[in-house]
């Protein structure tokens, strides 16, 4: 294939739906949906709806880049911890894909894709100390050092900070994780029904409220100063931005400052940003 028009896959495997799509290597440009379906709890059942929608395209695509809904392994083939897909841990999943379509396979948490999409050419472009945080089934997060050309993509936990005093139980074994008022699938265990179905703005303050202090929390240890967000809570909800904003500026101790801003791919960034994985320039990846 000529080198300087490369496709490349991009599967973004997230708590609640796949998607597939082909990519422009270059570019980053969606070419084309392959599929989107309810992602499979089983392990095996993803497994074969990936195979059938890339057996059209096997024989084109010059690498598969795969954003998924959990913590990868320091090795980078396979999940260690992902609450919202457990029959994923620890299956062989870049092999797996490797001898379903035969070329190069990189995988990464959801959000550091999305942090290395806009980082390419979203809200994050010419950042230096930057973030990508997923508000959906999940909170999900990522934190991008880019100096001197190196860039440094390290995933981060931080539904699973501990706030002080709360008793709820977190799916990931834990008590009193953020992830329990702010993840989509624990939120709705909690407040007793699906968060689409809430409507009262005082629920939505106080979710707001809640992640300012997880965002204070993560930019005091990490030293970031702007935060790309995405996920389908954030989509649905773009209020909690500007009210967690004025909740951190009021909080947060002079001499730090953080801002969360919409990503500017929106759902599509993991989907973008997997593609991206295969370009060295993407950086090294700390998962
Ligand atoms: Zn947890």
């Amino acid at each position: 294939m000529d080198n300087t028009n490369q496709i490349v896959c991009g599967i973004d495997i997230g708590g609640t739906n796949t998607r597939i799509a082909i990519i422009h290597a270059q570019t980053g440009a969606i070419l084309q949906f392959l599929d989107k379906f309810p992602t499979p709890p089983k392990y095996e059942d993803q497994l074969h709806a990936i195979s059938a929608a890339l057996q059209p395209w096997k024989w084109q695509i010059a690498g598969v880049g795969v954003s998924i809904g959990g913590q990868v392994n320091p090795t980078g083939d396979s999940l260690r911890a992902a609450p919202n897909l457990p029959d994923y841990e620890n299956k062989p999943l870049q092999q797996d894909l490797a001898n379903i379509v035969q070329t190069r396979i990189v995988l990464a948490h959801d959000p550091v894709c999305g942090g290395i999409a806009e980082m390419w050419n979203g809200a994050l472009q010419g950042a230096e100390r930057c973030a990508f945080l997923t508000i959906s089934t999940g909170i999900g997060a990522a934190v991008f050092y880019h100096q001197a050309n190196v860039q440094l993509n390290v995933s981060v936990q931080i539904g699973h900070q501990i706030l002080y005093r709360h008793t709820r139980p977190c799916l990931c074994g834990q008590t009193g994780c953020i992830e329990t008022y702010l993840g989509g699938k624990q939120a709705a265990m909690y407040a007793g029904k699906p968060l689409e179905t809430i409507q009262d703005p005082g629920y939505w303050r106080q979710y707001a409220e809640i992640l300012a202090i997880g965002i204070i929390n993560t930019a005091q240890l990490t030293r970031v100063e702007l935060i790309a967000v995405s996920g389908s809570i954030a989509l649905h909800h773009p209020e909690i931005l500007s009210i967690a904003n004025t909740a951190i500026k009021q909080q947060i101790s002079s001499g730090s400052h953080v801002a969360l801003i919409p990503a500017r791919h929106q759902e599509n960034a993991p989907l973008i940003g997997a593609a991206r994985l295969l370009s060295p320039e993407s950086g090294i990846i700390i998962h």
